[in-house]
């Protein structure tokens, strides 16, 4: 049970009993997830930080908080895959496309996008929630694929960082599902 309702009209539903199949695995709850602690920000390029949430190797896929404390850059990368995103907190966008995202903007690419992430100089960090379908394949100048990113290579990058920080490598196995 979640905090006990006072007067609220849905005080005496009851949960329901069965919650799991057997196969089924816990669900997540992860509280304060743009945190200030900078020692959760896993550095992904020289400039952006990404905070693993739920991670899923079996689909490739992951969710974190992307995050920028000043000017930032993911350079240019394709995704053969679809991405959506929520933004907490800052200004980005990217150079391929012509809207700026500040708090409160969603954002879907499709599959078959390449673009070039950036953040603003902005009184607030750039805070962005992700769900990430990978890989994202790095581009060159040309365009031309020049090496890949994906869920492997995120586990491994971010289990180096937490052992480095003292949260350990072991807290992102917890987060796998
Ligand atoms: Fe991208």
């Amino acid at each position: 049970m979640p905090e006990a309702a006072e007067s609220e009209f849905w005080k005496d539903i009851k949960p329901i009993d069965k919650v799991f199949q057997p196969d089924a695995l816990p669900e997540v709850y992860m509280p304060n997830i743009a945190t200030d602690d900078e020692r959760y920000y896993v550095p992904f390029t020289e400039t952006v930080s990404s905070r693993p949430l739920w991670i899923s190797p079996q689909q490739n896929k992951w969710c974190d908080v992307l995050y920028a404390k000043k000017a930032g850059l993911v350079n240019r990368h394709y995704h053969p895959h679809e991405v959506f995103a929520y933004t907490i907190s800052g200004k980005w966008g990217y150079l391929e496309h012509d809207w700026t995202a500040t708090a409160g903007d969603f954002i879907y690419e499709t599959p078959g996008e390449g673009h070039t992430l950036v953040a603003y100089e902005h009184e607030q960090p750039m805070k962005v929630f992700f769900q990430v379908h990978g890989p994202l394949i790095w581009l060159d100048e040309d365009g031309e694929p020049d090496g890949y990113f994906d869920v492997h290579k995120y586990i491994e990058m971010c289990r180096r960082h937490y052992d480095q920080v003292g949260i350990g490598a072991d807290y992102v196995d917890k987060l796998f599902r």
